[in-house]
């Protein structure tokens, strides 16, 4: 089976989301995490934004650079590039990652420059990045709205130049799933195999993940993803949803995602959600509350009998104990029953039929019922 890389970016682009500020000391901490996790490549910063940026890739780094890749992002400027070194520290794993847009809209807007301007710049910039790492990932920003032919032409000038992998970004969440399939599966054969093709996706349409997938299947060998999805506006491509879809649908991908510890999941999420204060939704997949929370009364009826009748996901698979079967008024005697049994009650069949209309009548004020309420409803049951 073909391998993806993961390149974990929730400490760069999962940083640039609104609001989000990881210190040092917090980068080092997600970072171990993420190693438990099992990624291969991780994406700490930007080392010219700051002094406490260029701080955080050096203790990233300096932990973890001879293990795994460890990748610093860069202008197509020298200054950048130098300090991107400076902070990697020599590491034996570090990349360079020089970015320079390719469409004409930043082209002309952002740079004011021509088409061949911006080539001559990227070749240059990934030229010199070479002088300090044999690793040198080219960005072509706004790839999804740059004309192909110049895509190519300029992807193909860089791997000239040293760039061993092309990172393809959907900047600004403009693509859609074919879209994105046909334009990194025409830059993979453009290229010689040695290089590695990698997405990049933004959630602006709600699919970035779809795209992200849609890029691997066209050849992409690694992915840029972060946790929980974080990232600039509505952020990228989510890590744990890319690799649960990857993991539930192996019969149709076929991509070997193995190395991945995903029992992490959760731990690691549960961190973002705490260091980046960007609550988690209910209904996001994978590691939203709902996931594995079940109420109705025929699918907690199912779930008893077989999981497997309405549930996808293993919850062990990301680190949870097991289902949670929510009880409330959708909730049937079957599992009523269970969960009684649970808390150290054991009810006979007329009693189960019984106490669970009680129960009904009186489950249906309230929204979340603990195990309190369920003693205290059966006392009263008992009164009555
Ligand atoms: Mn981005």
């Amino acid at each position: 089976m073909q391998k993806v890389l993961i390149n974990d970016i929730t400490l760069r682009d999962g940083e640039q989301a609104a609001g989000v500020n990881f210190f040092p000391k917090e980068k080092l901490r997600i970072a171990e995490q993420l190693v438990k996790l099992g990624v291969p490549i991780i994406e700490a910063g930007f080392p010219i934004a700051s002094d406490q940026d260029a701080e955080g890739v050096k203790f990233v780094a300096q932990e973890f650079g001879k293990d795994i890749i460890i990748s610093a992002m860069c202008r197509a400027v020298f200054k950048d590039i130098e300090v991107a070194a400076e902070s990697l520290g020599g590491a034996p794993k570090g990349r360079i990652q020089v970015v320079m847009g390719t469409s004409d809209i930043h082209l002309k807007h952002k740079f004011n420059m021509t088409r061949e301007q911006g080539l001559n710049m990227s070749v240059e910039a990934v030229r010199y990045a070479r002088k300090f790492s044999d690793d040198v990932e080219f960005a072509a920003e706004d790839s999804t709205r740059s004309d192909l032919q110049y895509l190519i032409a300029v992807c193909e000038a860089c791997v000239k130049a040293g760039a061993t992998t092309i990172e393809l970004p959907d900047t600004v969440g403009y693509a859609v799933p074919e879209e994105y399939f046909k334009m990194i599966n025409a830059v993979v054969k453009a290229l010689p195999p040695h290089v590695t093709v990698s997405t990049h996706c933004h959630n602006d349409l709600g699919l970035a993940t779809a795209n992200t997938l849609a890029g691997v299947q066209a050849g992409a060998k690694q992915a840029e993803v972060t946790i929980n999805g974080i990232g600039e506006r509505v952020g990228n491509a989510s890590s744990e949803e890319f690799i649960m879809v990857l993991k539930a649908r192996e019969d149709f991908y076929k991509i070997d995602i193995n190395y991945i510890n995903t029992e992490e999941i959760t731990k690691i999420s549960k961190l973002i959600e705490e260091l980046s204060q960007i609550k988690i939704a209910h209904n996001k997949p994978i590691v939203g509350k709902g996931a594995f929370l079940h109420e109705s009364g025929i699918h907690q009826d199912g779930l008893i009998k077989s999981p497997q009748t309405y549930q996808l996901l293993d919850p062990k698979d990301v680190g949870l104990e097991g289902y949670q079967l929510v009880i409330g008024k959708l909730s049937g005697k079957h599992a009523l029953k269970e969960r009684m049994k649970t808390i150290g009650i054991e009810l006979n069949a007329e009693q189960t039929k019984k106490f669970s209309v009680f129960f009904k009548d009186h489950a249906a004020k309230k929204k979340i019922i603990t195990d309190e309420d369920i003693i205290h409803l059966f006392e009263k049951f008992k009164e009555r």
